[in-house]
């Protein structure tokens, strides 16, 4: 044996390569660790391309299989029959059933899940016995349902590649084998003894004694003779047990297995994905009380909760025991920058109902360690959903500016702060190792002012979890002197002790922006389409059915079809699939479910205004056909609209809705009379060029444009304004409506190599802005397209929507800070204002933009080849629109222009009797937005109101509604209700006060 008979070598270094031997000596190639085995008495099989049940597997025909034999291709299931008999020689051993194969394996028994086997996730045994019995049956029937892709897919070449069709799965191992525990513990104690010597430096003391208590063991130790192990087992026992100082840094260990809810495969692989990785976590609790599980996403509790009823009642208990801690209170972990207001709101609602329902109590930490940025509003939101405290990590991945902070109070645009926290180890994958130990304390940027860390370990991404290996590193490293504390902890301990220690923390105000994956705010437009447009019809629906139940009658709202919409606009929220980062099945299936929003969406609405407006709609006799309008915005409008005729012909009109006094979320009918405001279309461009040069002019009284022969925006002006055009440029296109109540010009541009656009220019009567309706046949690879608005306006500052409310970011490149965000994401519009004019950029379904000096530019469409390779290549349509404007952007009415191009008023055929228009609510300031009207769950006539204050000011305003209210409640955004929140029903009706960009919601309970 080596350094028998002589002493250490007296440099580590030298000694660690000798280590390095034993290690090898030890190792389970050796056929150490692993003692007797056995093969299975049968193995056999059958393949589906299907994910189908236990219960309908095992009555299909299996054929016989052997090691060695493999499976596929991608995405295919193959199930095996494997039949065991233990020899009765091993009574008194501990028995493992052990299983290599590529892909995700899980064994069933006895019709129930019992663990998850995946190489990838260093998981290949399933623990059949500790200590076999006499009396316990010998031979025993599993099956193993294996899932023809890897943990992280099926990626060709690379793991972000698109996936692989074809590839082929093999096993190559399946066997009882004797588990030998005692060489496995020595192996466990000379690994966390050499990494101790190899990482705690020359400089420390520790690290020699640590390499000095190795060679001992390896002298006491004749591998040959398992009696001389627990001698070798005390020594490291002895160093193990040396105790730090007070003073020592604590890590909270806590267990975690990120689940992507679809990212490299689809949403239903990951179905199984929770069921195997979860599966094995309960397993490890059985045998180690103490492990901890930190689990986030309340969808995929809800998923095990449906397909494996068994499997859940388990892990109900062990949350029912401290030990499987659900954590985040959102429905999925959403994306951070993408989602509305509204939306960020439903997926705390839906997940902390959830929470509150199945397990008692609701989270108390949002948990979003994986997307891409987070919204400076999302303090706020957390506050208003029971959240205090915040856990992530993704900043780590900045491209150029390293964060400063791993624990901090974040401070969002309300003024709304979180305890925040980053595990300073920049992982949420951890395997418990010393190394990982080291960087954690080493790493943290704060360790002045707070003594606690958290550490989250186990295979994450697409699933696994904590291993046996990880526990059994981390309890030897539960107080050693000279390494950091590791405890077992759960997320509440970990944030309790910062708060104790909180007095010390530095404050980061405003948006916390990820420098990298810029293009997650274009990738995949159709899928950012269709979550804005299916925001817009849950809000409609809503809006329309609150008011259809308030004025009586017969109608239901439709609150459990409501919930089943809003989840599948939230699973899309998901932070791999609003972003675009996941392969073409998932964009295949989050179509569909945006599909099936508008579709149902569209019935409902249907209901409700069928029940709202009754008797306008029925057709009177001698009535002639006219036009019901029905805003669910909460201003008044005048805008164009159009109906289409019996012949298939488009008319426009006026919907003078302004003419009433109580305009807003309103119905009336149209006055289809000619306007005195008109659009003028001449063909001659008349400023600034000259003429006969093909462009075209348009006015319409607020504003003036010319457009050249390619399409380009010449020249755009306030009319009443002595600003000089904003823009300069050359050329005519094709007039396509000649004016009246609205002009519009259109043209085609070959983009790129196969790629067209076409492009209609519209201008509306008294319509402040000019709207870019585009069609584009995307046919790129590696390309972005952009448009971008040069305006003559300078400003160190431009403005962007985010989730209620706004924020400034530079139009220069001063730091690094400042250029590492070249684009960035706003939602519905961006602002470039200097004192007394501006210029804003509104959009239909657009996330990324930016303005670098005096351009505005509005990212539209990208051509990424991985992980989807045909990714946007497809038609798209979207509208952005170009608003010059005097004053800020707050008095031009921006951000109500923003909402009126995203929610178009909604027109009816209806009889042409002449009806009031009626308003259910109106709001006295235009800086305040009523943002949802939605019915409060539980059922009842409770009705929610969402406002928030949108200018960036203090403010009381009234909201007036003529709903019969009995009663109102300020309430959290969980619709809890307000200790002291009863609101007086004044004559000017409820007074309400506001500071920047605070949300307030409101019960108001109706009278029967
Ligand atoms: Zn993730």
């Amino acid at each position: 044996m080596l350094g028998k008979r002589g002493a250490p070598c007296p440099h580590p270094w030298a000694a660690l390569h000798r280590a390095g031997l034993i290690n090898r000596v030890l190792a389970p190639s050796n056929r150490r660790l692993f003692g007797d085995r056995c093969p299975p008495i049968s193995l056999s099989c059958f393949q589906t391309p299907r994910r189908i049940p236990y219960s309908e597997a095992i009555g299909q025909e299996f054929r016989p299989a052997k090691v060695g034999d493999s499976f596929g291709p991608t995405w295919e299931t193959c199930w095996f029959k494997v039949e065991l008999s233990i020899p009765p020689a091993w009574a008194g051993r501990e028995v493992h059933f052990v299983w290599e194969s590529d892909g995700e394996g899980m064994v069933w028994r006895d019709a129930q899940p019992v663990q998850g086997l995946t190489k990838e996730g260093e998981k290949t045994s399933y623990i059949l016995t500790r200590s076999m019995k006499e009396p316990e049956p010998h031979s025993l029937t599993l099956y193993v349902e294996l899932a023809c892709n890897g943990l992280f897919g099926a990626g060709k070449g690379s793991m972000i590649a698109p996936p692989d069709p074809d590839r082929r799965f093999t096993l190559s191992k399946a066997e009882l084998v004797v588990f030998n525990r005692d060489v496995y513990e020595l192996l466990m104690d000379l690994e966390i003894l050499l990494d101790m010597a190899q990482l705690l430096g020359e400089e420390n003391q520790r690290s020699f004694q640590a390499l000095y208590t190795a060679n001992q063991m390896v002298n006491v130790c004749d591998v040959m003779d398992p009696s001389t192990f627990p001698a070798a087992r005390d020594l490291a026992a002895a160093i193990f047990s040396q105790r730090n100082g007070e003073s020592q840094h604590t890590i909270h260990a806590v267990g975690h297995c990120h689940i992507d809810s679809a990212w490299l495969w689809p949403y239903e692989e990951t179905i199984r994905k929770c069921a195997r990785s979860w599966v094995t976590v309960v397993r490890l609790m059985e045998c180690n009380p103490e492990l901890t599980f930190a689990c986030s996403q309340a969808q995929q509790f809800e998923w095990v909760r449906s397909w494996y009823p068994g499997l859940y009642a388990q892990v109900q208990d062990f949350v029912a025991k401290g030990q499987f801690v659900p954590v985040g209170g959102t429905w999925v972990e959403m994306d951070g920058n993408l989602p509305s207001g509204e939306s960020m709101v439903r997926q705390f609602l839906q997940g902390q109902r959830f929470f509150q329902e199945q397990f008692g109590r609701i989270c108390s930490e949002f948990w979003l360690p994986d997307t891409f940025g987070y919204s400076a509003q999302l303090p706020q939101l957390m506050r208003g959903c029971g959240i205090r405290r915040f856990l992530t990590q993704k900043l780590s991945w900045n491209l150029v500016n390293a964060f400063p902070h791993h624990t901090f109070f974040w401070e969002g645009i309300d003024g709304s702060r979180v305890l925040t926290h980053f595990p300073p180890g920049d992982s949420y994958g951890m395997h418990g190792r010393v190394e990982e130990m080291l960087k954690t304390v080493k790493n943290n940027k704060d360790k002045g002012r707070v003594n606690h860390s958290a550490f989250l370990f186990g295979f994450g991404d697409g699933g696994g979890g904590p291993t046996q290996k990880m526990l059994d590193r981390m309890k030897r490293m539960t107080d050693t002197d000279g390494l950091p504390r590791v405890q077992i902890s759960t997320p509440d301990r970990l944030f309790s002790a910062l708060e104790k220690e909180s007095s010390q923390l530095c404050t980061w105000v405003g948006e916390l922006f990820l420098e990298l994956h810029n293009g997650t705010y274009t990738t995949q437009a159709q899928i950012k389409k269709g979550n804005r447009e299916c925001e817009r019809i849950l809000h409609d629906v809503e809006v329309l059915s609150t008011l259809a139940v308030a004025r009586g009658g017969a109608f239901q709202y439709p609150a459990s079809q409501l919930q089943r919409l809003w989840r599948l606009l939230l699973l899309n929220q998901f932070h791999d699939v609003l972003p675009g980062s996941c392969i073409q099945l998932v964009v295949e299936d989050a179509l569909q479910y945006y599909a099936e929003i508008r579709r149902a969406g569209a019935r409902l609405q249907e209901e409700a205004v069928q029940s709202l407006c009754r008797e306008l709609l029925q057709p009177k006799a001698g009535n002639t056909e006219s036009t019901l309008v029905l805003n669910t915005l909460p201003w008044e409008r005048t805008e164009v609209i159009s109906r289409t005729g019996p012949a298939g012909t488009e008319t426009l009109g006026m919907s003078n809705l302004g003419v009433a006094h109580i305009p807003e979320f309103l119905t009336g009918l149209c006055n289809w009379g000619t306007p005195i405001l008109q659009v003028w279309v001449c063909e001659i461009c008349f400023c600034p060029f000259p003429k006969e040069d093909g462009s075209i002019a348009m006015e319409n009284g607020v504003i003036a444009v010319c457009l050249d022969v390619m399409g380009r925006l010449t020249s755009l002006r306030l009319v009443d304004s002595e600003r000089k055009p904003v823009t300069t440029l050359l050329k005519p296109l094709e007039i396509t409506l000649a004016g009246g109540l609205r002009g519009s010009a259109s043209f085609s541009l070959q983009i790129g190599e196969s790629s067209t656009l076409t492009q209609e220019i519209i201008l509306d009567a008294t319509c402040p802005y000019l709207r870019f309706l585009t069609q584009v046949e995307w046919k790129e690879a590696h390309k972005f397209l952009k448009v971008e608005f040069p305006v003559q306006v300078r400003s160190t500052n431009a403005t962007y929507e985010i989730q209620f409310g706004h924020l400034q970011r530079p139009t220069h490149w001063n730091t690094s800070w400042d250029w590492a965000r070249f684009e960035v994401w706003a939602h519905k519009w961006l602002d470039l204002s200097e004192h007394g004019f501006g210029v804003a950029l509104l959009n239909d379904c657009k996330y990324g933009a930016s303005a670098h000096g005096n351009i505005l530019s509005l990212s539209l469409l990208r051509a990424p080849k991985s992980p989807d390779a045909m990714a946007d290549i497809t038609h798209h349509q979207f509208t952005y629109a170009v608003m010059p404007h005097l004053g800020s952007f707050q008095d031009a009415g921006v951000i109500q222009c923003a909402y009126n191009l995203n929610f178009p008023l909604h027109v009816v055929p209806a009889s042409s009797a002449r009806c009031p228009p009626w308003s259910a609510f109106s709001v006295s300031s235009p800086a305040v937005v009523l943002e949802t009207v939605k019915q409060a769950s539980p059922r009842g006539r409770t009705v929610v109101v969402r406002l928030y204050e949108a200018h960036g000011s203090t403010l009381v305003a009234w909201l007036q509604t003529s709903l019969p209210v009995q009663e109102a409640v300020l309430c959290d955004l969980l619709e809890r209700p307000a200790a002291q929140g009863r609101l007086p029903l004044e004559q000017r009706g409820l007074r309400l006060s506001f500071t920047p960009f605070r949300v307030l919601s409101i019960l108001l309970v109706l009278r029967q």
